[in-house]
């Protein structure tokens, strides 16, 4: 099946990072540190999505755990649904705007319909799993002047 193939802007780079929904960021934290060696990077409140998040550099990429600060949330109800578990695959790209609109043009089902502020100070937008086979999709831009990682 030939396809026009995926303009550069929208390419995805590298895996940003994995979200993991958690109960507890600091019940989790002993895992990731102790267990499997990560350093604890940035914890912050996204108070638009009810969520606590903390990354945890690893390689090239990240692991973001999400924690509900309330439970009628997005990972609220994830977790009542599911319980703890991997929630989504972030990946980099350099246009959060291009990516959206060319799973748009592809006819994916999108959560985001544009881009919005996420942790970090990264724009992100989500596509539904419907579309994607049955992962959450994040695409995510870095803030501008951020430097990307060689
Ligand atoms: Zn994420």
């Amino acid at each position: 099946m030939a396809r026009a193939p995926t303009p550069p802007n929208m390419a995805a780079r590298k895996v940003s990072h994995i979200g993991i929904a958690v109960r507890s960021i600091d019940s989790t934290v002993g895992f990731y540190q102790g267990v499997l060696g990560l350093p604890l990077e940035h914890v912050e409140d996204v108070p638009s999505q009810h969520v606590r998040v903390a990354f945890l550099p690893v390689g090239d990429t990240r692991v973001e755990l999400l924690e509900p600060t309330k439970a009628d949330s997005p990972i609220g109800r994830f977790l009542e649904k599911r319980g703890e578990g991997v929630h989504h695959l972030a990946f980099e790209v350099d246009s959060v705007e291009a990516a959206l609109e060319g799973a748009r043009g592809r006819g994916l089902k999108l959560v985001d319909n544009v881009p919005r502020a996420g942790a970090r100070g990264c724009m992100v937008a989500f596509l539904h799993p419907s579309s994607c086979h049955g992962v959450l999709v994040e695409f995510v831009e870095e803030p501008r002047g951020a430097g990307r990682p060689q």
